[in-house]
């Protein structure tokens, strides 16, 4: 009992140190370890030290330097120059949560756009509506001194924007930029509302995720074969399982790539635990007394299905906790109230599935709660969402914690798994009932 409390008061102890963290000076997770580039041509081209050394538009230049990007991370300085080169090559990019990619590749998309040339010339695609609104402000930001028109394919309900007071599909025709989800992008070229004839290049961020499901998969293969012959395709994500790597390699021929060693990738500012619940109903009961008894920053809680996650928002919520929940089961509406409302830090807790598991930066999250492990649909462990999930928190140089609930021998195993593929230990808290005594 005693040891019980000491270890329970230490995560309480933890989880509230986190939340008086600064960041670091620096919001980049910088490696000490090279990156590795594996090239297709011998192409004697060096890595940048400076911005300035890849001869940008000075209007992007500004921009970038606004953002407070005063030189390039080390996986945009080996990037960059191969992607902006002339011609254009392809690239299978992978690096760690927080590295950098996206600057890197909007930065690409950018440099690619002639201006004067009002039609479509890049697409990015993300799987989910969420990243996708994540890298548009991305875009937005660096792009402030150009004249670039820019839209969303996502799905949406507006009919006309707020900024502009064009209708969407008028904003679309004009559209020099597109980020958007896989489904909406390929039925505006099925509806030939957007022209392909003009695209330059093609980015698929998070990857590995958008070949490796089903739908996104099927739809944004459908996509790449109407691109132009000459189109540039760029691939980035934190992870590629063996078999989205080969597949990967035929959907961009002949790239260049950079990866930072797989060890490199098991984030190290992020404490793991686990924590062994007798059953699945106690998992509710381990949940409902975690937050009873911590003060946390900002969480989130993944669950495997959005019926769990209703559930346990409705139970969380009869408990008198304040918490939101987010799956694909929302309409579009509802998905970008809650996001919104979240990332202004309007409420702590977030329960959703793993349509939040890629590419989500919320500074505040210091504590991600694994309430289903990851798995695949026969049970085994899924490292790569596990360590996508994780990396939700530990972002920009700060410490997060991730708790992962165990309740059966399966569950077990994928835990004991998951500590043997990265090599970083997951540690037992002790659940003592009730918590509230030893406060
Ligand atoms: P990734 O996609 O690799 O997980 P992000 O693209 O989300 O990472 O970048 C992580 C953070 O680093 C973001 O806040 C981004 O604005 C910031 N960032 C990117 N490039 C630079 C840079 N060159 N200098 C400083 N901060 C940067
Ligand atoms: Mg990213």
């Amino acid at each position: 009992m005693e040891n019980g409390a000491t270890e329970v008061n230490s995560l309480t102890e933890q989880i509230s140190n986190l939340e008086t963290q600064e960041p670091k000076h620096n919001a980049l997770q910088e490696s000490s370890h090279d990156v590795v580039v594996t090239r297709v041509d011998d192409d004697p081209i060096l890595s940048v030290t400076t911005f300035e050394d890849l001869k940008l538009n000075e209007n992007l230049l500004k921009g970038i330097y606004e953002m407070g990007f005063t030189k390039p991370s080390k996986i945009q300085a080996k990037a960059l120059p191969l992607l902006i080169k002339t011609p254009p090559q392809n690239m299978i990019g992978q690096s760690q949560s927080g590295t950098g990619k996206t600057a890197a590749f909007v930065l690409t998309m950018l440099s690619r756009i002639d201006f004067d040339l009002k039609s479509l010339q890049a697409l990015c695609l993300a799987p989910s509506r969420e990243l996708a609104r994540q890298i548009m402000v991305e875009v937005l930001k660096m792009a402030k001194y150009t004249p670039v028109m820019t839209a969303e394919a996502i799905r949406e309900s507006n009919v006309k924007s707020y900024t502009t007071g064009k209708s969407r599909n008028e904003e679309f025709a004009e559209a020099q930029l597109i980020v958007g989800t896989p489904g909406t992008v390929y039925d505006l070229f099925r509806r030939r509302i957007i022209n392909k004839n003009t695209i330059k290049i093609f980015v698929l961020d998070e990857a590995d995720n958008m070949l490796d499901q089903q739908s996104l998969g099927d739809q944004s293969i459908k996509i790449k074969n109407m691109m132009p012959k000459d189109c540039q395709i760029v691939l980035f994500s934190a992870t590629y399982s063996r078999e989205v790597r080969s597949f990967a390699e035929r959907f961009a021929p002949n790239a260049n790539q950079f990866s930072l060693k797989v060890e490199e990738l098991s984030v190290k500012t992020i404490s793991q635990f686990y924590m062994d619940c007798k059953n699945e109903q106690h998992k509710f009961q381990v949940l409902d007394d975690l937050y009873t008894l911590l003060t946390i920053g900002q969480s989130i809680i993944f669950v495997q299905k959005r019926d769990t996650a209703d559930i346990i928002a409705r139970r969380m919520t009869e408990n008198g906790h304040k918490v939101i929940n987010l799956h694909g089961g929302l309409s579009a509406n509802e998905r970008d109230h809650v996001m919104d409302g979240f990332r202004r830090g309007d409420a702590k807790v977030l329960i959703t599935t793993n349509v939040l598991s890629r590419g989500i930066d919320v500074l505040q999250v210091n504590l991600v709660i694994n309430y289903d492990l990851p798995t695949d649909a026969t049970g085994k462990p899924d490292f790569e969402t596990y360590l996508h999930r994780i990396g939700r928190t530990g972002r920009f140089g700060r410490t997060g914690v991730s708790i992962n609930f165990v309740h059966d021998a399966n569950s077990w195993e994928v835990v004991k798994s998951i500590e043997q593929h990265f090599q970083r230990e997951i540690i037992k808290i002790e659940i003592i009932f009730p918590f509230n005594n030893i406060c």
